[in-house]
């Protein structure tokens, strides 16, 4: 077992309000950092917002504000939505804060020293809205970008290249001795044949754009947005107290207790700046790298890409007022394995709401409640009795942790929802209700397992739905005293207007 778990989301971009896209990283990484805390280990949790650049600049000026009252107001919308899907993060860093922007400038500076970071002059294709220049390898006829089909630019600058092109080797070996790292498997080759065909340098400066971290020694330069974001990782921890910066001597974490991360979790499209730019920039800077880059994939809405265009963003809050924060939290995560692609849509999100929720846990947790009502009057608290259920809860309880250390939450749900199901079928089968007459002891047997088996699945599934695992284990603590509602009303087909 790993002494201490260190997680973090990408920090997002705050260009637009928090959708389904961002909620489904962040939600990720609340239930691996609940789940480690429940094993006792130290977690810590780090989320954020990135601010700077030419893409803030212009918003923050077509909505006629400033750019700190713009990211201002996008950050506080991002930590209400946080707060409202019970996402419990340790930290939240804003490339705003002097914390970041002093460790960027400082880093910057090191490097700069080292010789990884030299003054040239770049030209090439610039898409704005990339904020990056686009390989000529990679543009769409045209000269379109790639990700967003539209024009880019010619530019030519002055600029500070950080020297990338000295460690491709470095990468591959590190990749090669590290098989997890670029996760999942099947999106590794991507990122090893890019290294493979030859990593030019990176331009990490910026003239033109004035809404960023200025180079402390060259302040005519700003800091590319993602050289500054990337840093974030370290910024929050501490990096600048153990760079010796004066300002953050009673800084409130120390580096080395959390660095190097057990886990980056990101979107597959900004995979080359976690697997490729970051490591190499740590290994620059003589710094251990993390665990493991984990690239999950899209959420489309109901068969069609998330655009501005189609109106179809959907906030996350637009399924959560009616059907509860739990059910999108387990329904995210249920649906689609982790790493790949995945659809949403209201019709399978309502169908296993009703399947997996309210018929298979739901009617599990309450026919179990009302029987021993009628039967079992105490529970004891250890019941270890040996029996075929809980033979299964045992082997249920392997393939979770295996599962969830793998971050295959699907699988994880798989296995707890299959023990669910052999609960409900030993019920059916076995009949406590008729038994209770005839074989009180068997009866009271039956159900002390159900209870317990009841008891390992509220542990499963709290760090998915941790509001239903609560209830649940209260429910199961008081025993069967009250009259409960059910923990998920079923959705009714609503009716067709004609
Ligand atoms: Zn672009």
């Amino acid at each position: 077992m790993t002494k201490k778990f260190y997680i973090t989301t990408p920090i997002y971009y705050l260009n637009a309000l928090p959708h389904i896209g961002h909620a489904y990283t962040t939600l990720a990484a609340d239930i691996m950092a609940r789940y480690k805390k429940a094993q006792g280990v130290p977690v810590h949790f780090l989320t954020g917002t990135d601010e700077h650049g030419a893409n803030i600049e212009r918003s923050a000026q077509n909505a006629n504000v400033s750019p700190q009252e713009w990211t201002d107001n996008l950050a506080q919308k991002f930590k209400e939505l946080w707060a409202e899907l019970n996402i419990n993060y340790d930290d939240f860093i804003r490339t705003t804060e002097p914390r970041h922007e002093r460790t960027v400038q400082e880093v910057f500076e090191v490097l700069l020293k080292k010789g990884d970071i030299y003054k040239g002059k770049y030209s090439g294709k610039y898409c704005m809205s990339c904020e990056a220049y686009i390989d000529e390898s990679e543009l769409l006829p045209n000269d379109l970008c790639p990700i967003h089909k539209k024009p880019t630019q010619f530019i030519e600058e002055e600029t500070y290249f950080f020297k990338l092109s000295a460690y491709g080797e470095l990468l591959l070996k590190f990749y090669e001795a590290n098989p997890t790292f670029l996760s999942p498997k099947f999106r590794s080759n991507e990122i090893i044949n890019f290294v493979k065909s030859g990593l030019k340098d990176l331009s990490v400066t910026r003239t033109k754009v004035k809404w960023g971290v200025p180079v402390l020694s060259d302040p005519n330069h700003t800091i590319y947005v993602w050289f500054d974001a990337l840093v974030n990782y370290i910024s929050a921890i501490g990096y600048g107290k153990k760079l010796g910066l004066s300002e953050y001597a009673d800084y409130k974490y120390n580096f080395d207790e959390f660095w190097p991360a057990e886990v980056h979790l990101l979107g597959k499209e900004i995979s080359r700046f976690h697997s490729v730019i970051w490591p190499a920039v740590l290994m620059a800077l003589g710094l251990p790298l993390p665990g493991k880059t984990f690239a999950h994939g899209w959420w489309t809405i109901e068969g069609e890409k998330m655009s501005k265009s189609r109106g179809n963003f959907i906030d996350p809050r637009d399924i959560t007022t009616k059907y509860g924060v739990d059910s999108l939290r387990y329904f995210l995560f249920r649906e689609v394995p982790f790493g790949g692609d995945g659809d949403f849509s209201m019709d399978s999100f309502k169908k296993r709401f009703n399947a997996d929720l309210a018929n298979d846990l739901g009617n599990l947790l309450s026919r179990t409640l009302n029987m021993a009502a009628k039967t079992v009057v105490e529970i004891p608290q250890n019941y270890t009795e040996k029996s075929n259920l809980l033979a299964k809860a045992q082997e249920t309880n392997k393939t979770y942790f295996e599962q969830m250390d793998n971050l295959a939450f699907d699988k994880a749900l798989d296995s707890v929802w299959f023990l669910i199901g052999d609960m409900n079928k030993y019920i059916d089968e076995t009949k406590p209700w008729m038994l209770a007459k005839s074989e009180p002891e068997k009866a009271k047997a039956i159900l002390l397992e159900l209870i317990f088996a009841l008891k390992s699945v509220v542990g499963w599934i709290s760090p998915f739905m941790p509001k239903t695992a609560e209830e649940m284990a209260r429910r199961l603590a008081v025993g069967p005293i009250e009259k409960y509602a059910p923990l998920f009303p079923r959705i009714e087909a609503e009716p067709k207007h004609n």
